[in-house]
């Protein structure tokens, strides 16, 4: 077989390599035996979204999935439905939103697959309610790499069930999703902003969330300290009044069309647009807002991640018990500082229960996600707040991650040895492998 060779890389455009690729039109067309004749390792990529090296294989092959979408079948009383893995939840949205039904969780960007949303478990803005995207999973179809299919859910084969939830596309090749989805009444978002000056009032207001708000989510400025808590909910019919209730999302209506010069998000064009911004969502209240804007913002420009310029960012994540979380991120905060890293954009949130899968990143805490533009001695500086992290109980998310080192991720993840044994019953030559699974030394 002749397959195409490209220079790939994750969101973050840290680091980019070269991979062999195939496109399959049709599940059938994913053939296990096929690809083993002309490489030892292969691994499925969606529209990766994923940072680092996660849905990158080098010099090997990436099945990529993005024409796998199809609708299996759509249960309009139940909201269940069953699509094929490389559907889109854009795709999702379009289809779901005017027939009354959204996402029972989504990520901050709809430009994800089925398939990567179930491999890292992904989580939104209710995860402390309403748990990862994998607690609505009901059910899926698995290639595993001798080639057989596999129906997985909590019943059957539940032991699959729980390592390919977060298992990053290692266990076996996600063919369709059976998903339940959440039923709404508008899909206009009663939105609560509140400012707040220091992290402690920024625990506060999460811990005293209104239970009717399940979407919460703070923007942190660059000196990780203040910022505006939003609070968000599905309105009511009686809430928006005449207006039509299940308006959809359009297309982004920018683009970075270049690779811009880093020196655009300097400390100046940063603090200026972090003054402004905070200005104007600290003002505004409780408000009616489209979904899009609230649970998308980043996605109505295309390509922003170029923003970061030729060296490329990495979006540093990680989860910290709730006692140990103010101290800890002023820890880490400290690190950066002292290193010259700086923040571009910090989000931060709660957490609620772990996940379904054994490797999901969830736990109760506090959960930063901190973008930083690479420099030299930015490794080092994650290095260091990895041990902070380590030393209070916390762990750093896989699915952001491009330079953890294998021992600290082992430490983190105290229940990869009982995924490995699955791994190895279902891949036993290690043929489903990534940059990842390789730098972290899993497989
Ligand atoms: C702007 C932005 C905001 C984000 N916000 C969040 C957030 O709020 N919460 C959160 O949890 N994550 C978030 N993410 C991360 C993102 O949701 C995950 O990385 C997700 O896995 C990406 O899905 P993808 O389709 O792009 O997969 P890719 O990045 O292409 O691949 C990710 C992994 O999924 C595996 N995979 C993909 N398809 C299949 C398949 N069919 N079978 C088996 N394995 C498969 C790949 O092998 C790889 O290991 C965000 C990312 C961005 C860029």
């Amino acid at each position: 077989m002749n397959y195409r060779k490209e220079t790939v890389w994750g969101w973050g455009r840290w680091h980019r390599r070269p991979a062999f690729l195939d496109r399959p039109e049709w599940p059938g067309e994913v053939r296990p035996a096929r690809y083993l004749e002309d490489f030892p390792r292969f691994l499925a990529r969606g529209l990766g979204r994923s940072y680092g090296d996660q849905a990158m294989n080098s010099d090997h092959l990436l099945v990529l999935t993005t024409r796998l979408d199809r609708f299996l079948f759509w249960d309009e009383k139940e909201g269940i439905l069953h699509a094929e893995a490389g559907a889109s939840l854009d795709k999702i949205l379009t289809f779901a939103v005017p027939r009354g039904f959204f996402l029972p969780v989504t990520p901050g960007t709809r430009f994800v697959t089925l398939g990567g949303a179930v491999a890292f478990d992904v989580h939104g803005k209710n995860q402390h309610m309403d748990g990862n995207f994998g607690n609505h999973v009901l059910g899926f179809t698995l290639l595993a790499p001798s080639g057989e299919k596999m129906w997985c859910s909590p019943e059957e084969n539940p032991e699959l069930f729980r390592a390919t939830i977060a298992g990053m596309g290692l266990t076996g090749f996600l063919l369709d999703v059976k998903l339940k989805l959440r039923p709404i009444e508008s899909s206009l978002v009663m939105v609560q902003y509140k400012p707040f000056q220091s992290l402690e009032e920024a625990e506060k207001i999460f811990l005293s969330g209104d239970r009717e708000f399940p979407f919460t989510v703070a923007w942190l400025d660059p000196g990780l300290e203040k910022g505006v808590a939003t609070l968000g909910r599905f309105a009511t019919k009686t809430e928006i009044g005449g207006a039509s209730p299940l308006p959809v999302h359009g297309p982004p209506r920018l683009k970075v069309p270049v690779q811009t010069p880093a020196f655009l998000l300097n400390r100046l064009s940063m603090n200026l647009f972090y003054r402004l911004y905070y200005r104007i969502q600290a003002g505004k209240g409780t408000r009616l807002e489209r979904y899009e804007k609230f649970f998308y913002p980043l996605d109505g420009i295309d390509d922003w991640n170029k923003l970061y310029g030729r060296r490329g960012f990495t979006q540093y994540q990680f989860v910290v018990p709730m006692e140990s979380g103010v101290e800890v991120i002023r820890r880490i905060k400290t690190i950066l500082r002292k290193k010259g890293c700086r923040p571009c954009l910090a989000v931060l949130k709660l957490f609620g229960d772990d996940g379904a899968g054994l490797l999901s990143f969830p736990r109760k805490g506090f959960t930063l996600a901190v973008d930083l533009p690479v420099t030299r001695r930015l490794p080092r500086a994650l290095e260091e707040a990895d041990q902070v992290l380590l030393e209070a109980g916390g762990r750093i998310y896989a699915a952001k991650d491009a330079r953890t080192r294998p021992e600290v991720f082992k430490r983190m993840y105290p229940e990869l040895e009982s995924w490995l044994e699955i791994k190895k019953g279902i891949d036993p030559e290690g043929r489903l492998s990534s940059d990842l699974s390789r730098r972290l030394e899993i497989c």
